[in-house]
């Protein structure tokens, strides 16, 4: 089956930005959804879009960096579903300092949602799928920053580098179980985080400069990427990590 059709997905971050359009890509090929997100006013918008758009979905407010709320909203998600076939680990944030001034808030509060965050809810749903027995498939969502450096994000570069080497980690211990883990690397993608620092014209210029394709993404650009590793036309493929950014990484 090409489609995702029967199929259920959770996505962390579904709120808004990669996360709703992930929602959006996985929900136009026929899947059913649930979004989780810290943000219960942003859930709330989402839900409605998306009903709006004919996709079946649910959402549930979770915090990605604690154990007791990613395992509940898997539950909520088997409960309202029945079952879970797809995790996207997408929920991400950017605490910016140069590294001579970064403090240990920054660090572990980007550590803790970008790392941590995608370690626990990729055990959680792993554990499901394997009781379930009938394979599934992760995608974590990784950034080109997770192999080049910026000195003003040295927490996030770290964070996403280890994204990188923990999706292929999972890949090969969850491969006997026929649970399939790769992640996606966007470029620079015109989300809320984008939209302030471009908000500077010569930001902007700036991050054209560095992208090949001469434009910023678009969240859906990020979606459909998603929506190929969690069906089954990625089927044979595992613990890979695919750029989508315009050209950057050429
Ligand atoms: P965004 O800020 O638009 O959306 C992120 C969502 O995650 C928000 O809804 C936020 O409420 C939610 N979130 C934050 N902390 C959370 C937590 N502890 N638990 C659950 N949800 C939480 O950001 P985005 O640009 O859509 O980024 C999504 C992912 O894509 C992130 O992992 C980011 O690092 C990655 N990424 C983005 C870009 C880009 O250019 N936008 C580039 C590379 C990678």
């Amino acid at each position: 089956m090409s489609g995702l059709v029967g199929r259920v997905a959770f996505i962390t971050g579904g709120a808004k930005g990669i996360g709703l359009a992930c929602a959006q890509a996985l929900g136009r090929g026929g899947a059913r959804v649930v979004i989780a997100d810290v943000s219960a006013d942003d859930l709330k918008s989402a839900e409605r879009d998306l009903g709006a758009e004919g996709i079946e979905c649910a959402s549930a407010v979770c915090d990605v960096g604690d154990r007791t709320q990613v395992e509940a909203a898997v539950d909520f998600t088997v409960k309202t579903f029945g079952k879970l076939d797809v995790a996207v680990a997408n929920a991400g944030i950017v605490r910016a300092a140069d590294f001579l001034d970064l403090t240990d808030a920054d660090w572990d509060a980007v550590i803790r949602v970008n790392l941590t965050g995608v370690f626990l809810t990729g055990q959680v749903a792993a554990r499901q799928m394997k009781a379930q027995g009938h394979g599934g498939s992760i995608v974590n969502i990784s950034s080109v920053n997770g192999v080049m450096a910026i000195p003003t994000i040295a927490n996030y570069n770290a964070s996403k580098g280890g994204v990188n080497n923990l999706t292929r980690a999972m890949a090969l211990s969850l491969a006997p179980h026929a649970i399939r883990v790769n992640a996606v690397g966007p470029g620079s993608i015109m989300t809320d985080v984008l939209r302030q620092v471009v908000a500077d014209k010569a930001a902007m210029a700036k991050v054209l400069s560095r992208t090949p394709m001469l434009r910023a993404g678009d969240p859906i650009e990020i979606g459909n990427v998603v929506k190929f590793f969690a069906s089954d036309d990625s089927s044979y493929i595992t613990g890979q990590i695919l750029y989508a950014d315009g050209g950057r990484m050429a």
